[in-house]
């Protein structure tokens, strides 16, 4: 009986340990954002009406395409790729929601969280603020 127990309670914390090691991963995986790995893929949107067009650069190959272009680009707002499917430069970085999937720009001028998701409203930035008041 008394050794049921002790194997219970063994069991116990070494779930928590994996659960806690998992944990961490996810964070030091996931959190800060700053460090970007070259071969992280950002997906892409044509925002031309007649493409519609849904892709993924990675961040080295954005980088290099910066780089090529050099001054040319930004006056002022986020910088235009050139969409493979109808060849205009009207691609723009975008964001996946994570509920439902629909891929779309955000939105800095709206005054709301920026990635708000026009089709479900799910915010990623709003969620975290939530967490962190509660
Ligand atoms: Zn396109
Ligand atoms: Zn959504």
């Amino acid at each position: 009986m008394v050794e049921d127990k002790k194997k219970i309670v063994m069991i116990v914390i070494a779930v928590v340990c994996l659960a806690l090691a998992g944990a961490l991963a996810i964070k030091n995986f996931g959190g800060g954002g700053t460090s970007t790995s070259a071969q992280e893929s950002q997906v892409m949107l044509c925002v031309n009406p007649d493409c519609g067009h849904i892709f993924e650069m990675t961040a080295e190959e954005r980088r290099q395409i910066m780089r090529d272009r050099g001054r040319r680009i930004t006056r002022g707002g986020p910088p235009a790729f050139t969409c493979p499917k109808c060849g205009e430069e009207s691609a723009y970085a975008a964001t996946k929601c994570s509920k439902c999937g629909t891929v779309y720009i955000q939105d800095y001028t709206s005054g709301d969280f920026p990635d708000r998701c026009p089709e479900c409203g799910y915010s990623a930035i709003e969620e975290r603020r939530q967490q962190k008041a509660q």
